[in-house]
């Protein structure tokens, strides 16, 4: 036996060392030190997510070398993750990149709201498309929510599903929008589930005072992200799709009627690339970065609460702020706060702020203690629908949800694989909504999104 380290089991350290009490050479073994292996964190977002702690991560091993398949996906998402299941499903040779591990994007680490029809309510889908389209869209969205339904539903997926949702005025002028929103999706799209609240049921649903009234829709629901993204990359691996985690694409080369995928260590040729990079694809297809801008979003967790008359209902919660505060609380009774946006990379002190805003709609809770404080890119487009674009014959890229991607990135996945089997094609719905870049080019976009963004928070506060 020699001296030194012995072993590092879990956060122990043993260390072999001579008996000084004995004049034989005999040896003992003394457990040296408790050594704390930092929890992981994903490297692209700040603070440790609740979610991390609720459920098992699997490991998947980086790319090395060439493979050929027919599609070869970018970005370990709901949208990538979700794709490669239906796509290998239909018997498609897959692959999916990620660049470090599923869910450390946005999928991971989100509020886990589904909301209702499109990141645009009806009257407003109704300006931007007309009448017609905007059924449609809604319509899309209503089958992206039946779908997510059935997917957790037909794989006996535990991922915390919660129902009902709270869309609460914090201003009594948007009052009549709420109004008019129950109404007009109970008569003119089919939707019975949406129903006016007005201050007292809005407050004894809620648990606070300080809204003023609101609509509740018991026809959605709410989750928790992280476990549905270890279940979707579960599944995918099942079906047969190749999994890479730690496999950053480099670049992207046309080959004849191929692309290749170029990675540190590998490099795949494919019939079909599907970028899903969402907010996070700095600098590797320029129309993403172009269309789709990421904006900093925080959220923080409470300890348990033993308060029952927070969200008694269970629902999840969202207000009319411009920069939306949403909330809800987790399967072991924690309230899940997120409100604050930042549009520059630093987070700054994320606890202090979101305890802040939980005291503003919970006074009682103003000392609560936070255990989680973490962020992460929602990626947003001008017109706050997504952006599905053919980057060239061989290359589609989808995402920029605007913050209603836990509905529709899951199903997008499908509408991917349903376009490439030839079965459908409702992908084409997404597409044809013509989102424009945003204005200022590669330098002044950011500038010029800060200065709307903060013109908007200042609105929300008179
Ligand atoms: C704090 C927060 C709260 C949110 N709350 C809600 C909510 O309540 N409801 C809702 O509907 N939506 C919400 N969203 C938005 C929602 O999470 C997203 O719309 C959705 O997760 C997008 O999924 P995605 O797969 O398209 O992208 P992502 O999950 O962001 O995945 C993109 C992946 O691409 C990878 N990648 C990037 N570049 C490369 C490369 N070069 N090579 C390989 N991989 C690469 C990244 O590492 C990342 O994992 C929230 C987002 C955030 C950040």
């Amino acid at each position: 036996m020699r001296p030194g380290r012995v072993a590092c089991h879990s956060n122990l350290l043993f260390v072999v060392s001579r008996d000084p009490r004995s004049r034989s050479t005999s040896w003992r073994l003394t457990l040296a030190s408790v050594s704390t292996v930092p929890p992981y964190q994903s490297p692209i977002a700040p603070g440790r997510s609740y979610y991390e702690d609720t459920v098992e991560r699997p490991a998947y091993p980086p790319l090395e070398g060439a493979l050929s398949v027919d599609v070869a996906i970018v970005g370990g998402g709901f949208t990538g993750l979700s794709a490669a299941v239906h796509l290998a499903r239909s018997g498609a040779s897959v692959v999916v990149l990620e660049a470090h591990r599923f869910g450390d994007g946005a999928s991971g680490r989100n509020g886990g709201q589904m909301g209702t029809g499109q990141r645009l309510w009806p009257l407003e889908l109704e300006a931007e498309y007309g009448p017609d389209k905007a059924k449609r869209l809604f319509k899309l969205g209503e089958e992206a929510k039946a779908h997510l339904f059935d997917f957790v539903e037909a794989n006996g997926l535990d991922v915390d599903l919660g129902r009902g949702q709270l869309s609460i005025a914090h201003k009594a002028r948007y009052l009549d929008e709420y109004q008019r929103t129950a109404e007009v999706l109970a008569e003119r799209y089919d939707y019975p589930h949406a129903r006016y609240m007005d201050a007292a049921e809005t407050a004894e649903r809620v648990g606070s005072a300080r809204y003023f009234g609101g609509m509740r829709d018991t026809g959605t629901g709410h989750l928790n992200p992280m476990k549905l993204v270890v279940a979707t990359a579960r599944l995918a691996a099942e079906s047969g799709a190749a999994l890479h985690e730690g496999t950053k694409v480099e670049r992207f080369e046309e080959r004849g009627d191929r692309s290749v995928v170029v990675t540190e260590r590998g490099e795949i040729s494919a019939g079909h690339v599907l970028v899903a990079t969402n907010a996070y694809g700095h600098d590797l297809a320029p129309a993403v970065d172009a269309h789709v801008m990421p904006i900093g979003s925080f959220i923080g967790a409470t300890e348990p609460l033993g308060d029952e008359t927070v969200l008694p209902g269970g629902e999840a919660c969202d207000d009319s702020r411009f920069v939306v505060r949403y909330f809800r609380k987790s399967a072991d009774n924690r309230l899940l706060f997120g409100g604050r946006e930042a549009y520059t990379s630093a987070a700054g002190d994320i606890t202090r702020h979101i305890r802040t805003q939980i005291a503003e709609v919970y006074p009682r809770l103003k000392d609560v203690r936070l255990t989680h404080a973490w962020g992460g890119n929602v990626a947003i487009t001008m017109k706050r629908m997504p952006y599905v674009r053919r980057l060239s014959p061989t290359m589609t890229t989808i995402g920029g949800y605007s913050g209603h991607g836990v509905l529709l990135s899951n199903f997008a996945g499908r509408l991917f694989a349903e376009r490439f089997a030839g079965n459908r094609d409702r992908l084409a719905e997404l597409e044809d909504l013509d989102i424009p870049a945003f204005p200022g080019g590669k330098r002044l976009r950011f500038p010029l999104m800060v200065l709307a963004m903060t013109y908007f928070s200042l609105r929300d506060r008179f």
